[in-house]
């Protein structure tokens, strides 16, 4: 790799923050600009949760999370994997764990003293901060503008602009119009991992809202997934809808279909029903351990039931009409972004040579379950690579 490349790497959340570090530990003289005061802002949301670094699946299985070029997220991953991410953690002095679902945390659930260790090991490094830098533009000659501060000229040029959800945190999209200026395809930045509104009734808002329903399959599409859900004042919320948002989001009517009793046949059912002829609900509530709140949103979308046969079916196949994802300021990672087409191996965008692109702003998604932050570490690493020697 080339010591003397003086980059710029505009954005300071994981994505950036990684970059910067493989960059400078590269030997190039890296300056990290960021709009905000300070760097990480959603890194340290994330940390609200515990911050879950990464997942424990193996490899094949956690390529698999990954929407767009899949071939690229092998060698991607291959290159920073869940490994190296514990790894990395360690080596901030930060051990980790594996929780349930795979999921990898550090011990003390917190991101802060992560984050404060990382900056402090990146201006070891050399690397300085840039904060109040609002990046307003790039020139093919590789000049960077910004919004009341100089412009800066750098031999090469790294995005980590991020996607848009959480926009207090700096993320905002206020980058799609720049790139776009260029020519630069963006597919449209959208909500994922985030909760989807359902047409309540009020009674059923009213019975519903704030309680979580277990052990659950749900299928949305030909996509099928087992877990939790929550019920909200406004729809549903939760680790199983959120695995289904990019097949909901293909839906011409999104619709999630829910088997209440995954252990059950049908039949099953039906002959714990035995004498009952009437009062279906109410005597599943009972003979079928049926929680209440499923009760609420069948007798709401396909009550009232008159057979015992025809409730079974349903509770094994219970349709729910969406009406629409909440909004993108909410979501917890946004779909869309940079499409890969504009993109070569290299995350170079073929329209600006000099300048890569890392992180969400990418069109990918994953679920949540650690697959978001090593995402924007294995591509941030992988920017930075290709900058140091291109
Ligand atoms: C509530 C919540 C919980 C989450 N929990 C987890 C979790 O536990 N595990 C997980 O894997 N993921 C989690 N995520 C997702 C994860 O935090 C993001 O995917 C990740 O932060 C994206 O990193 P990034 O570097 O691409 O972008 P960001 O972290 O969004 O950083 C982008 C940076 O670019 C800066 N910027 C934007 N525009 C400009 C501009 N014009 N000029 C200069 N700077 C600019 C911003 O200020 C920001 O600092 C969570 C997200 C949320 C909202």
């Amino acid at each position: 790799m080339s010591n003397f490349k003086n980059i710029a790497i505009i954005g300071g959340g994981p994505a950036g923050l990684r970059a910067a570090e493989v960059a400078a530990s590269a030997g190039a003289a890296v300056t990290l600009y960021d709009a905000k005061r300070s760097v990480g802002r959603k890194f340290l949301v994330a940390g609200k949760s515990g911050l879950n670094l990464t997942n424990d699946a193996d490899f094949d299985a956690f390529v698999s999370r990954y929407s767009g070029d899949s071939a690229f997220w092998r060698s991607c991953l291959a290159g920073f994997d869940a490994t190296a991410m514990r790894e990395w953690a360690a080596g901030l002095g930060v051990d980790t764990f594996v929780a349930s679902g795979g999921k990898v945390f550090p011990v003390m659930k917190k991101a802060a003293p992560l984050l404060r260790r990382w900056v402090e090991r990146l201006r070891g490094l050399g690397v300085r901060f840039a904060v109040n830098h609002r990046w307003t533009g790039i020139d093919a000659g590789l000049r960077v503008h910004f919004e009341a501060q100089p412009s800066a000229q750098h031999d090469a040029v790294i995005l980590a602009l991020g996607g848009a959800s959480w926009p207090d945190t700096g993320s905002d999209g206020g980058w799609v119009p720049l790139l776009e200026k260029h020519g630069i395809r963006i597919a449209p930045l959208r909500s994922a991992n985030c909760g989807w509104e359902v047409a309540w009734t009020d009674e059923t808002r009213a019975a519903v809202q704030g309680l979580p329903l277990h052990n659950l399959r749900v299928r949305a599409g030909d996509t099928t997934t087992h877990g939790e859900l929550m019920l909200t004042r406004y729809g549903i919320e939760g680790t199983c809808i959120y695995q289904l948002g990019r097949a909901l989001r293909a839906m011409p009517a999104p619709a999630l279909t829910i088997d209440f009793k995954p252990t059950f046949t049908v039949e099953k059912l039906v002959a714990k029903m035995e004498s009952a002829r009437r009062n279906f609900l109410a005597e599943a509530r009972l003979r079928w351990k049926l929680p209440e709140p499923a009760c609420t949103i069948l007798a709401q979308f396909h009550g009232p039931f008159s057979d015992a046969e025809t409730l079974a079916r349903t509770v094994k196949e219970c349709r729910i009409p969406l009406t629409q994802p909440r909004p993108i300021a909410e979501a917890i990672s946004s779909a869309g972004g940079v499409c890969w087409s504009e993109l070569d191996d290299a995350l170079t965008l073929r329209k600006l040579p000099g300048v890569f692109c890392c992180g969400e702003m990418l069109d990918w998604e994953a679920p949540t379950g650690g697959f978001l932050l090593q995402g924007c570490f294995a591509t941030g690493g992988w920017a930075a690579r290709s900058a140091c020697v291109d």
